[in-house]
């Protein structure tokens, strides 16, 4: 059984068509990234599938549940790193995981060990408490982060994660999702940063105004594409360009 997986999705902003009949499918332990030129339609789908929009057609589940039926069994069991990252501002880190743990029916004592272990380890640890308001974007998105692992989700969904990241927080969040996917969770990422894709999805999707243009693992994409043995960057300008 899929982790993710989408059926004909479709979604309009108005008269304008920003997905057209998406078939996607992420089985557990996958990490699967979804590529796309700036207004392709990452986004759009990332939000349907975590609930933030309702497709205009089609379906999705989650981990079995019906992204539009079971919403809340959906969410329960997912991780989600939006793109811009919003949080409650008058609240401290540590609150924020509180607050995160307290949603997830978390009980106390089960994850304030591993909360501080990966504060730690994201370089959290000295703005534990700290109000969120002081926090970059990188931090805020490594707070995101660590609001995830702590539940352990079987499903991870995460747009453009390594935007705000310094290079040695994508390296560590690489090797973290690398982590995820061996404990058999499914993941789907978007992404702009195509060698980081190149070297941690399993499968790639390339989504062009609203519509998959091509789907496989790299050697399948550059075989289909004639691009053997050229870089992802390559073979993503030649299947967006054509
Ligand atoms: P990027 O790589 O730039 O983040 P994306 O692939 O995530 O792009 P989406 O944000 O999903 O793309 O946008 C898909 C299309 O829908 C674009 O044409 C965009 O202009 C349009 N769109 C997105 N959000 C809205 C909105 N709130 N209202 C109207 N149109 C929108």
């Amino acid at each position: 059984m899929s982790g993710i997986q989408c059926e004909s999705l479709s979604f309009s902003y108005g008269d304008h068509e920003a997905l057209q009949e998406l078939d996607l499918s992420v089985p557990y332990g996958e990490i699967y990234g979804l590529l796309g030129p700036n207004g392709a339609g990452k986004t759009t789908t990332i939000k349907i599938l975590v609930g933030l929009l309702k497709p205009k057609s089609g379906s999705a589940q989650i981990g079995g549940y019906s992204i539009t039926d079971k919403p809340v069994d959906a969410k329960q069991i997912s991780g989600y790193m939006p793109d811009k990252p919003h949080l409650y501002e008058r609240l401290t880190a540590w609150e924020y995981l509180e607050f995160v743990a307290g949603l997830w029916n978390l009980e106390s004592g089960s994850w304030e060990d591993s909360a501080k272990f990966e504060l730690e380890r994201w370089s959290l640890d000295e703005v534990t408490h700290n109000l969120v308001e002081s926090f970059s974007q990188g931090m805020r998105q490594k707070l995101l982060l660590i609001a995830g692992l702590i539940h352990k989700p079987k499903i991870w969904v995460l747009d453009e994660p390594m935007s705000g990241l310094d290079p040695k927080s994508c390296r560590m969040l690489r090797d973290v999702l690398l982590e995820e996917a061996k404990r058999g969770a499914a993941i789907l990422l978007s992404t702009h940063t195509l060698d980081m894709a190149e070297r941690m999805c399993d499968r790639i999707g390339i989504i062009d105004r609203g519509v998959k243009i091509a789907e496989g693992t790299l050697e399948e994409l550059q075989s289909k594409s004639e691009t053997n043995g050229q870089r992802l960057e390559e073979l993503f300008l030649k299947l967006t360009e054509e």
